[in-house]
């Protein structure tokens, strides 16, 4: 039976706060979310529900990555760890021998969305 979620969860569960939310957009991402935490924090707040949406990049790459993007590190880079420790895309690596961050160009889906992430902007456009 097909039924729509965020319908549900307004009409059902009276669920007032419901955002849709696409992860690729890390900066509007990250705002909704600490929106979110203001909102069940506040005494006149509730339940909030944050529906994060993309297209699964291996079953629809064209529709998840329209526009794709080439990117490397570049020597602005410190090798903070942050972007293969925490963001954890898998294509990106610290290379044991030179100790230097990496990226495995094929893994790299080009998606782009590293270039949200560096602390430093050490990620760049080719
Ligand atoms: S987050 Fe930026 S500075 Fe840190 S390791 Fe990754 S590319 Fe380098
Ligand atoms: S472009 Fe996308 S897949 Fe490639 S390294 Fe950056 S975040 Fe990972």
């Amino acid at each position: 039976m097909l039924f729509h979620l965020r319908q549900l969860l307004k009409d059902a569960a009276g669920i007032e706060y419901l955002k849709v939310v696409d992860p690729y957009d890390t900066k509007n991402m990250i705002k909704t979310i600490k929106d979110a935490a203001a909102y069940v924090n506040d005494p006149d707040g509730g339940i909030a529900v944050i529906i994060s949406r993309h297209p699964c990049v291996i079953g629809f790459k064209d529709e998840a990555i329209p526009q794709k993007i080439e990117v490397s590190v570049s020597e602005e880079c410190d090798d903070c760890g942050f972007c293969h420790m925490r963001f954890e895309c898998p294509a990106m690596y610290r290379d044991k021998e030179t100790q230097k961050t990496q990226i495995n160009n094929t893994l790299c889906a080009r998606c782009g969305v590293c270039l949200q992430v560096c602390p430093r902007d050490a990620i760049e456009k080719v």
